[in-house]
């Protein structure tokens, strides 16, 4: 369980050798619009360092605690449409979500979530990147309204 940190942040496709001969390659996980971090892990279940796969439902959520080893409570508010009354009343809700070792996170950030295979009893989503990570891309808005 090994993370160093990166002078500069990778491109997609590179190479990272660590101090003890490993060697982690960082994965195109098919979003152009966030960043890799500029750390790398070798944990096997880490999107951009590892082999863990992500599914295409994307959420922007809110850390909430950071106690749990590798993982993380963050909230997930979104407004749903009341026919009845043609307003919208706010929804939210507690999501347990995977931390890779490569992204460090503290309450209070705004981070971008990945739904993934079942990881745990009550886990099937990882953190893929900070806010500060996302570049402008058009389709940016489209993918996380939907
Ligand atoms: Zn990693």
């Amino acid at each position: 369980m090994a993370v160093i940190k990166l002078p500069s942040r990778p491109h997609i496709g590179d190479t990272i050798t660590f101090p003890n001969g490993v060697k982690v390659r960082v994965a195109d996980i098919g979003i152009p619009w966030i960043q890799p971090p500029a750390a790398a892990c070798d944990d096997p279940e880490c999107p951009w360092h590892g082999n863990l796969k992500i599914r295409t439902k994307l959420l922007e959520v809110e850390v909430e605690s950071v106690r749990m080893h590798k993982a993380a409570v963050v909230i997930h508010e979104w407004m749903h449409y009341v026919p009845k009354y043609k307003r919208y009343e706010r929804r939210r809700r507690k999501l347990h979500v995977r931390v890779p070792e490569c992204i460090e996170i503290k309450p209070g950030d705004r981070v971008i979530i990945a739904e993934t295979r079942p990881l745990a009893k009550t886990i099937s989503w990882v953190v893929i990147g900070k806010k500060e990570d996302v570049v402008e891309w058009s389709a940016k808005r489209e993918v996380l309204t939907t």
